[in-house]
């Protein structure tokens, strides 16, 4: 994967040099997927787990560049999105000559489903709240809020990665569904136990992880998303849906810029934080 600089208002696009397609990171060229957010060119031309690098841009402040890739998924690196975060920050970004392109949200728009519940609440600023509930023992439920700031996505979600249960890992191999070694780029439970070597990186990395994919997927929206976002044991397949439904009430949205919205950085960060075991 490369990432490369785009022109101002062209967004995030993806470019496969394998088949010399080019998708746009946006919510309707989405398709169902496994376990995963997939771009689709309508045409059989995929790009798989496009989530984690999405939060990375969308943390980043990178509105527009291309990504290159030789093959049809995203790099999984160590299952997170800090990687992505390191690579963007050595390189550095510019500001370009337009405002930020936003998307404002005006009326509440929720979606549920088979326990599962996505909602977008108008709001100031960016914020977004989880809950999880696993009947596995070490996760439990985790339930966690967050207002952006600059900083808030590096600090409290890049380094937070998938996680899975051993017995579904080697079931996922066997159906071809994950390759490689799983311990190199997710966390693995079994029982009560980590897996990994050197244990979890945030005593909630759960919710953590379920926040930044949250936010890779919102980022598909088309730009920041100036609203809160809530979910509860919701998944890549309900935010889809979610963005689908926003976007298909016209009464629900409108296209801002972020110039326009000042009181946008004085929104105070707070965190709340409940584990419940
Ligand atoms: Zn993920």
């Amino acid at each position: 994967m490369r990432l490369l600089p785009a022109a101002p208002g062209s967004g995030i696009v993806f470019r496969r040099i394998d088949a010399d397609v080019e998708i746009e990171a946006l919510w309707h060229n989405t398709v169902n997927a496994t376990l995963c957010t997939m771009l689709s060119n309508g045409e059989g031309i995929e790009i798989k787990t496009v989530e984690h690098l999405m939060a990375a841009l969308a943390g980043c402040c990178v509105d527009n560049a291309i990504v290159e890739l030789d093959a049809a998924e995203v790099p999984a690196m160590d299952g997170s999105a800090a990687p992505f975060v390191a690579l963007i920050d050595r390189v550095g970004t510019v500001t370009q000559e337009m405002p930020r392109r936003a998307i404002k949200v005006l009326k509440p728009i929720d979606i549920t489903d088979q326990g599962a519940s996505v909602a977008l609440l108008p709001d100031h600023g960016f914020s977004m709240g989880f809950e999880i509930a696993f009947e596995n023992p070490l996760i439990g439920s985790q339930d966690m809020m967050l207002n952006f700031e600059p900083d808030t996505f590096r600090a409290e979600l890049s380094r937070a990665r998938s996680f899975g249960m051993l017995d579904d890992v080697e079931r996922l191999k066997a159906a071809g569904l994950v390759q490689g070694g799983s311990l190199e780029n997710a966390i693995v439970i079994s029982g009560d136990r980590v897996l990994n070597r050197g244990g979890l990186r945030y005593a909630d990395e759960f919710v953590r992880h379920k926040l930044l994919d949250a936010m890779g997927d919102l980022y598909l929206a088309g730009g920041p998303i100036i609203g809160h976002f809530r979910g509860s044991r919701s998944g890549h397949a309900h935010t889809r849906m979610l963005l689908a439904a926003l976007f298909a009430d016209r009464e629900a949205w409108r296209e801002t810029t972020l110039a326009d919205t000042p009181d946008l950085p004085a929104i105070a960060w707070r965190e709340r934080q409940r584990a419940r075991a």
